[in-house]
């Protein structure tokens, strides 16, 4: 999408702590990495990574990244702005904020922004970004584009609350070849990411800056159908 302006050889896998074993035996058993560094993450509480581990082979590496509870997908809408809020799984890309991020613009995590321990980090990521011609703003009436928009409604909006299947994000599925007892080949398109139960916003103050305390923090919420509402942290 944009040549030249995201780095491809450094690639972060997420995956829950359930399956840490298994993922880190497919890397180094059947892939032929080597890990060379881990860290129990000193990240807060707030924050769902539990370790990271460094790996390489040749001139690639990898970071894997293990993730509190049973779903990898929690720290994405955790991290510092929308721009980087994408994912790629099994079932296709994903990107949470197109009508921002297609068009080079972003809206900073307020209560990423906010914390003490992300602070400077935030900031250090920010401005590599709008380096390559990024633009980063804490509310989406910043922007002239989006002036008028329903504050809290609209899906750009810092308020407003979002799920993985609220059809806002863009999703492009990946096509499933299978071949048949006869030998014929057969083409599936995945419809569904499999992981609808996410909802998350960014938080932070509304477009005109009625409110001042209320909401600010950035929230990620796993649903489960079988026993209700489990909060990220
Ligand atoms: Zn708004």
């Amino acid at each position: 999408m944009f040549p030249g302006r995201f780095t491809p050889n450094d690639v972060d896998v997420y995956t829950p702590e359930t399956e840490e074993t298994l993922m880190l035996e497919i890397l180094r058993e059947q892939l032929g990495f080597t890990v060379t560094k881990q860290v129990a993450t000193a990240y807060p509480k707030r924050l769902s990574i539990t370790r990271i581990y460094w790996l390489t082979k040749g001139t690639a590496k990898i970071n894997l990244i293990t993730v509190k509870g049973d779903n990898a997908v929690v720290p994405i809408f955790q991290f510092h702005s929308t721009l980087v809020m994408n994912k790629i799984s099994c079932y296709g890309m994903f990107c949470a904020y197109p009508e921002l991020t297609l068009n080079g613009i972003a809206l900073v995590n307020t209560g990423v922004k906010l914390d003490t321990y992300s602070k400077r980090r935030t900031a250090e990521c920010i401005e590599k970004y709008e380096k390559r011609g990024f633009t980063f703003k804490d509310q989406l009436g910043d922007y002239r584009q989006f002036h008028g928009h329903r504050c809290g409604e609209n899906a750009n909006c810092q308020k407003s609350v979002r799920t993985l299947g609220d059809g806002q994000g863009l999703f492009v599925p990946f096509t499933a070849h299978t071949e048949d007892k006869e030998g014929q080949t057969h083409t599936t398109v995945n419809t569904a990411d499999g992981t609808n139960s996410v909802e998350w916003s960014l938080g932070g103050l509304s477009c005109n800056g009625e409110d001042f305390m209320d909401g600010v923090v950035n929230s990620v919420t796993i649903k489960s159908e079988s026993e209700g509402e489990a909060k990220a942290d």
